[in-house]
Formats: C-alpha cells, structure tokens, sequence
C-alpha cells in the first residue's frame, strides 16, 4: 500500500468515525430527551447497555453498567421481580411486546415494550426493552373506570355495575334454583328539602342515606346502587328464599324514625319501597328494577310510604296506562275522537238549558275508550292541552253552528283540565275562538274541579274574574268530593255548582244522604248559584230535586251524552212544541 492509499485510508476512517459519533451524540440527546428509558441486553453473554432517563424509572443513575446481573445489584430491591419478568417473560413469544407493571409504593406505572430480536434459527439473541412512564394516562383510565361503575355523589355503585351485577346473580340463581329480590327505594318529599334547605344539605342527605343502606350489606349477597337523584336500589341474592327484603326495610323503617343530623338541621325522612323478584316478575335485570320501581309508584301514591310487593294485578295496570298513553300520543285528532253532548234540563220548563261536552274515543283498532280512562293519563303530560283545544273549538263551532240552524240561546259547558286552564295563553285563546266563531261568550260555561283551585288560589281567581268580565261563565264541577268549603267558595267568580253524582246516589238512600243533598242545593241558591244535579237516573229523584229546589238537572234520565245530529233533534222537537204552546 502507498502512502498516498495509506493516508487516503485514515482520512475516510475519520470521516467515518466524525460522522459515527456525530450520530451517535444525535441518538444519544434524542434517547436522553425523550423520557424514557432504554435497555439493551446481549442474550449470549448477559452483556447490557443502559441508555435514556433510567433515573426517572429506576431512582439510580446507572450509566457505566454493562452486565445484567450486576444491574440487578444495583436497583432498588423491589424493581427487581417486575424488571426481572420483563426481560426474560417474553423470550418464548413475538418480537414486541408491552406490559404493565406498578412500582410497589403504587405511585407509578411503568409500560415496558420488549424487542426481541432472533437469529436465523429464530432462537433470541439481544433484546431491547423500552420503559415508558404511563401513571398519568392510568389514573385517567381509573376515573373513568370510577365513573363508569360508581356514583361520584355517594360512592355506592351506579345504575350500570348494578345492572352488571345483577346480571351475574341472575345467572347463577337460574342454575342454583335461587332467588334474586329488587328494592327499589325512592326517598318521599325529597324536593322539600332541596328546595327548603338547600341542594348542598340535599346532597348530605342522600350521602348519609347511600351509607345507612351500604352497612346494610353485611355480606356479598347484599348490594346497594344509588340510581338518581332520590332513588337507590337493594338487592338480595337468596339461595334458600330465606333472606327477606322485609327485614331490611325494617331496618330501614326502623333508623328513619330518627331524624339525620345535616349540617346541623334535623331531617325525618319516610321512604317508599317496591320489591320485585327474580325468576316471578321478570327475566332481565333491568326489567326486574322497572318492575320494582313500578310497585314503588304504586306506594307513593296510595299509601305515601311503606314497602309492597310486585303482583300481577299492577303490572296489569301499569301496561294498559302505557298502551294508552301510547296510542294517545298518536292519535289523529278528527279521525279518532268525537265529541258528544248530554243534555241539561231546566227542571221548570223542561227546556233545555244547555249541553255538556264531553269526549269520545275509538282508538286505532276501533276500540272505544272511556275519558275516564284516557283523561287521567293525559292530564300528566301536555297531552291534555292538545285535547283541551281541540274540544274547545270543536264545541264552540257546533254551538255556532246550532245557534245558525235553529236560532236558539244554549249553553256550552265544557270540561276544562288543571293543567289546560294553568297554561299562560288559555283566556286569550279561548276568547279568540268565540270570536272567531262569533257565539255569545255567555253561552260558554267552563267546568273545572276542585283541583283547579289547588295550585295559586289568588292567580285562578283573576284568571277567572277576567274571562267573567268578558262574559264567559265558569261552573264547580264535582262538587262536593274535594274540599268543598263554603268559604272558599263565596270568592270564586263562578255562577254554578254541579252536584256530585255520588250525593244524588246517596240521596235516596237514607235519611242523611237526604239532608246533605237538601242542605247543599239551599245554601248554594242562597248563595246566588245555580245548581245542577249530576247523574239523575231515577224518577223518585229527579221528583225530589224538583221539590227541594234543584234547577237544572243532568242525568240519564233525560238524556245520555250523544251525538250532535241528536242534539239537533231534541232541539227541533223542542222548537215544535214551542209552536204547539
Ligand atoms: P264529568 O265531567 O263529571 O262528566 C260526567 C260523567 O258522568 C260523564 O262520563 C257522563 O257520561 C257521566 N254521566 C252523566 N249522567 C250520568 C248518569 O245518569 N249515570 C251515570 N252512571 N253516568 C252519568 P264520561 O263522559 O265517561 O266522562 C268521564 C269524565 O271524563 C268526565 O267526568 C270528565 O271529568 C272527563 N272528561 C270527559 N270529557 C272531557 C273533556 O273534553 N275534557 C276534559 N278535561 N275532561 C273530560
Ligand atoms: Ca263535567
Ligand atoms: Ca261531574
């Protein structure tokens, strides 16, 4: 070789070697900065390079160590099992893989990626193990898993574990023959003391109740759930049908007597259960918690607090409402309902004084359906205000249309719900309607009941006095089954009273039905109304009414509701006779 190669050698070797350790310093600042930690081990002779933020992972500074087993001299005594799995558990696998270990004083958790790299017989030959920081990501993956199982209020389980709980217990009380009771407890009243003392002692309630039932479940085969606001669920999973959800809610019943000290306010609490069991009352968990809350609804309204038990009889009950308000949500207004009319009569005259309006329904299927049943369901949503309106018009323009055809004074008595009367526009609208469809607004009378009256006594009032300037009239429907006193009753701008039917049923039954009905129809004309008497079926009756001074009288008797076309027909008798006389 000549000099000149020679020298030619040893300058490309530098350059070799500049450009090897300048890339060896870019490797080395990219390794250092990036957090995380790299480990090289040589399978042949156990021969290893650290490289990266070991510190960040490990505690020590370990730069110079190139041996492995000295390596594990040199860490902390409890990093040693997990390091020790993650190099050598892999070796039978793939080339890469990641896995999960958490240093012992539980603060950090470490991936580590493990690069097997194999020679031509597939057999391992080094390995490179990159160690990566995953604590912050974990803890996020915690909460979730937190959130997505347990209530953040009261730290009991949520609707979702209780439901996957109860899954599991379903599954094996079907193979065990055993039972699974659900009790869905809702806390009565609970918006008073939101409302009274404030949501924050609101909240300490439901914390304080959510730990009363946790120390309920003594064992595992009793859970409880916090499912909302004022709702919690307790199940038993009952292998012998021994373990009864009445000795908890006796349990309960029995703390409830004494008052919670929230913030210092005392506050008594009275409950609602309703209980339902697997296999009898239903086949998923989640309806078996419908089933329970179902029952819980039915203690709610009729007894106000206490436990039962789901039976046949209120799931029954609870279907057909659903049907109905099913269908009722899609019934199509002038297809399906009808309105008809009873006559009213002047018990003088035997004219008529006027009509009471009252709905008709034929379902989809052609099924008829009482008001009686179908007003109550849709008095609890908005429904009735669509309901409301349509009959309102559709009574206004018949009498208009009657008022044309016959040229006769009638009254329009319409049944008007709570909820339709509470709405801000009702006044307006109805008076744009009798303009509309140009009837005298006297020959309108509203029918409300008693509920009306409940909510702003002084606001109904107003609303009431306002349509009374206008010339529209307003009557007590029912009277005599809600609270009926007299006193209020001298401030409402009403002009009459509708006697119950219960009290003409009563009347000729005994003495004191007698007396009530006679006492009633007296102060009521002293008072300046008019009476009408509901549901007059008997002659003896309509006699009496007559004789004690009962106005006008409504009733089978005389007249079932009908159709409009024989409404038309007792009119033009009506004006006949009128000729005749
Ligand atoms: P209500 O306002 O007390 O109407 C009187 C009910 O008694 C009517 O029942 C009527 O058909 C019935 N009735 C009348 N005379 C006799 C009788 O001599 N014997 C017997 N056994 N019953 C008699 P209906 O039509 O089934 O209505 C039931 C309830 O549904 C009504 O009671 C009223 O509260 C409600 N309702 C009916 N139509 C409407 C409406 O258009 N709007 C609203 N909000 N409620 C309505
Ligand atoms: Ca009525
Ligand atoms: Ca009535």
């Amino acid at each position: 070789m000549s000099v000149n190669e020679f020298q030619y050698q040893i300058d490309l070797l530098k350059a070799l070697n500049q450009k090897l350790s300048g890339e060896c310093n870019m490797y080395r600042t990219l390794v250092g900065t990036s957090s995380n930690a790299f480990l090289y081990i040589s399978n042949a002779d156990d021969k290893c390079l650290v490289m990266g933020n070991w510190e960040l992972f490990f505690d020590l500074e370990i730069r110079n160590c190139n041996d492995i087993k000295k390596l594990f001299t040199q860490i902390r005594e409890e990093d040693v099992e997990p390091l020790r799995d993650a190099i050598y558990i892999e070796e039978t696998g793939g080339s890469t893989a990641a896995r999960e270990f958490c240093k012992k004083d539980g603060k950090q958790w470490i991936e580590c990626e493990v690069n097997v790299i194999r020679d031509d017989a597939g057999q391992p030959r080094e390995k490179l193990l990159r160690f990566r920081d995953i604590t912050k990501f974990k803890r996020q993956n915690d909460d979730l898993a937190y959130l997505a199982y347990y209530d953040a209020l009261t730290g009991l389980y949520n609707r979702n574990r209780f439901v996957q709980e109860l899954m599991r217990w379903m599954e094996k009380a079907a193979q065990e023959k055993a039972a699974v009771s659900v009790a869905f407890i809702n806390i009565n009243d609970f918006r008073k003391v939101n409302d009274g003392i404030g949501v924050l002692i609101g909240d300490e309630l439901l914390q304080q109740f959510a730990q009363f039932l946790k120390s309920l479940c003594t064992d595992e085969t009793i859970i409880c759930a916090h499912l909302n606001a004022d709702a919690y669920c307790l199940a038993i999973y009952d292998p012998y049908g021994d373990r009864t959800m009445e000795t908890l809610y006796e349990q309960i019943h029995k703390r409830l007597e004494k008052p919670f000290d929230l913030s210092g306010n005392q506050v008594t609490i009275t409950v609602s259960v309703g209980v339902a069991e697997y296999p009898e009352a239903a086949e998923t968990p989640l309806e078996l918690i419908e089933r329970a809350e179902i029952v819980m609804f039915r203690v709610k309204h009729e007894n106000k607090s206490g436990i039962r038990y789901f039976d046949a009889p209120i799931i029954q009950d609870f279907v057909q409402t659903a049907q109905i308000e099913r269908k009722l949500k899609n019934a199509v207004f002038e297809k399906e309902f009808l309105l008809y009319y009873q006559p009213q009569y002047d018990t003088a005259s035997n004219n008529l004084r006027g009509v009471e309006a009252l709905i008709r329904w034929r379902d989809e299927d052609g099924r008829m359906i009482s008001p009686g049943e179908f007003i109550p369901i849709a008095e609890k949503s908005s429904l009735i205000i669509h309901i409301g309106e349509w009959v309102m018009e559709k009574a206004i323009s018949t009498l208009a249309h009657w008022k044309e055809k016959f040229g006769v004074s009638l009254m329009m008595s319409i049944n008007i719900s709570a909820l339709q009367f509470a709405q801000e526009g009702f006044a307006h609208h109805l008076i744009a309607l009798i303009k509309e469809y140009d009837v005298s607004p006297k020959e309108i009378e509203l029918e409300i009941t008693e509920t009306v009256l409940v909510d702003d006594f002084e606001h109904i009032i107003r609303k009431l006095e306002l349509l009374r300037q206008y010339g529209i009239q307003a009557a007590i429907d029912d009277f005599g089954t809600g609270y009926s006193a007299f006193s209020y009753l001298r401030k409402l701008p009403v002009q009459t009273i509708k006697i119950d039917k219960s009290f003409i049923d009563a009347m000729l039954r005994d003495k004191a039905g007698n007396i009530i009905v006679e006492s009633i129809v007296d102060m009521v004309n002293r008072l300046g109304y008019e009476t009408i008497a509901e549901g007059v079926e008997k002659q003896e009756q309509l006699d009496y009414l007559k004789k004690i001074g009962c106005e006008y009288i409504q009733g089978y008797l005389l007249g079932k509701p009908m159709p409009g076309e024989k409404i038309e027909e007792l009119l033009e008798d009506q004006l006949e006779r009128q000729v005749w006389e």
